[in-house]
């Protein structure tokens, strides 16, 4: 097991940077106070000061300041630990023969966190974090956390605030090095085809949970606002979609890993998302004024498997575990890239429907796999490695 730090700006509202300001303003004044006790004390009679006995003097120490009990408890101890650790390597140092600087008393600028170093603290949604005595605060959450959370620090830089998660996760070696290259194609069909063929099937369950979500929903619509029914309907509603939530990353994480695992390098298209939820133009018919298909229907579909495969968050999980594993990830524009074939390099208009590319070249495979391919191309040039043909299709 080995400690990895996870860092993630805070957004605190007014109301919230000021509990902050006041905590960090406490928890300077008692750092610099039990330090100068300590100091007095082997002053005046030589006396070691240890951290039990100051841990024992906090309660009574809220008594005569009312102010510290709007503060957790486990990060006062934490502060006075702080003390302890300061004074401990002094010592260390000073019977190495080395002479240190002795602790210094905390300015301002120079005291600018404090820890939760057990509990009190909860991720409660992906945008929040719950901090005992503090609140619920907005945090950015930019990358999944991995491992089992040990403590939680809140630091401030300049006039921005940021939360650290010490985590507890499995040592990852550095994989060996692999000069394999995989193109990915995102698809609607599959969760994913690859340059070489293979593909990544959707997980049917993703479709059994969507199916009891629309049930849910109707049975929810037909019960009268404010019932005891709804409520309980809701819950289910909501607890259906936790699951879900937990089967897709359970899915991302199994499907990124084995990718990390196998090549050296993964190219992905760059997503844009708010392309392919737009809603397609109607299509009318110039003679006779009439709409026509437009490909709504396949688009909406396109849509629903968006929100269902989580394609970024499949992304983010493969550039997060590549970078531990010193593996690379490589994004290229996603362009023409279903368009072009990839036999002769020619451009092939296909509707969204087609699912086969056929070409005069002879090339005959699968829209998909034609785009991985294409990907592959890209990114080879990207990283200007030479690209090895493809046997031939
Ligand atoms: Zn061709």
């Amino acid at each position: 097991m080995s400690k990895k730090a996870y860092t993630f700006r805070l957004y605190p509202t007014k109301q919230q940077e000021q509990t902050l300001h006041k905590t960090l303003a406490l928890c300077r004044e008692l750092y610099n106070a039990s330090l100068e006790e300590r100091t007095e004390a082997y002053r005046m009679s030589k006396v070691r000061i240890t951290y039990n006995q100051q841990a024992t003097q906090l309660p009574e120490m809220k008594e005569i300041r009312p102010e510290y009990n709007d503060i957790h408890s486990q990060i006062l101890q934490d502060t006075l630990r702080r003390v302890e650790k300061a004074m401990r390597a002094f010592f260390r140092r000073v019977k190495n023969g080395e002479t240190p600087g002795y602790p210094r008393f905390k300015s301002f600028n120079r005291f600018d966190s404090f820890t939760y170093p057990q509990g009190g603290f909860s991720l409660t949604h992906d945008t929040r974090v719950y901090l005992s005595k503090i609140g619920s605060l907005k945090v950015r959450l930019h990358r999944p956390i991995e491992g089992k959370m040990k403590t939680c620090t809140i630091k401030k830089e300049g006039d921005q605030w940021y939360i650290i998660f010490s985590c507890e996760v499995e040592t990852i070696e550095p994989l060996p090095e692999n000069n394999e290259l995989v193109g990915l194609d995102m698809g609607v069909t599959h969760f994913a085809a690859l340059s070489h063929g293979e593909t990544i099937e959707n997980p049917r369950h993703f479709r059994r949970s969507q199916k009891r979500l629309a049930k849910i929903s109707q049975n929810l619509s037909r019960c009268k606002k404010g019932s005891h029914r709804r409520a309980r309907v809701k819950k289910q509603l909501a607890k259906t979609h936790r699951k879900i939530k937990n089967q897709r990353k359970d899915f991302l994480h199994k499907q990124s890993r084995k990718l990390v695992n196998t090549y050296g390098t993964i190219v992905f298209e760059k997503l844009h998302p708010s392309h392919m939820t737009h809603r397609p133009k109607p299509k009318k018919d110039e003679t006779t004024g009439e709409y026509l298909p437009n490909g709504a229907a396949a688009k909406a579909g396109l849509n629903t498997s968006i929100l269902d495969a989580g394609w970024s968050q499949f992304q983010q999980y493969c550039t997060y575990k590549a970078e531990d594993a010193g593996r690379a990830v490589l994004f290229v524009s996603p362009n023409y890239t279903s368009q072009i074939c990839s036999g002769c390099g020619q451009i092939r208009k296909k509707e969204l429907s087609e699912r086969w590319h056929s070409c005069d070249c002879g090339a005959e495979l699968d829209r998909d796999h034609n785009a991985a391919i294409n990907i592959l191309r890209l990114g080879s040039s990207q990283r200007g490695a030479t690209y090895v043909e493809a046997p031939c299709l």
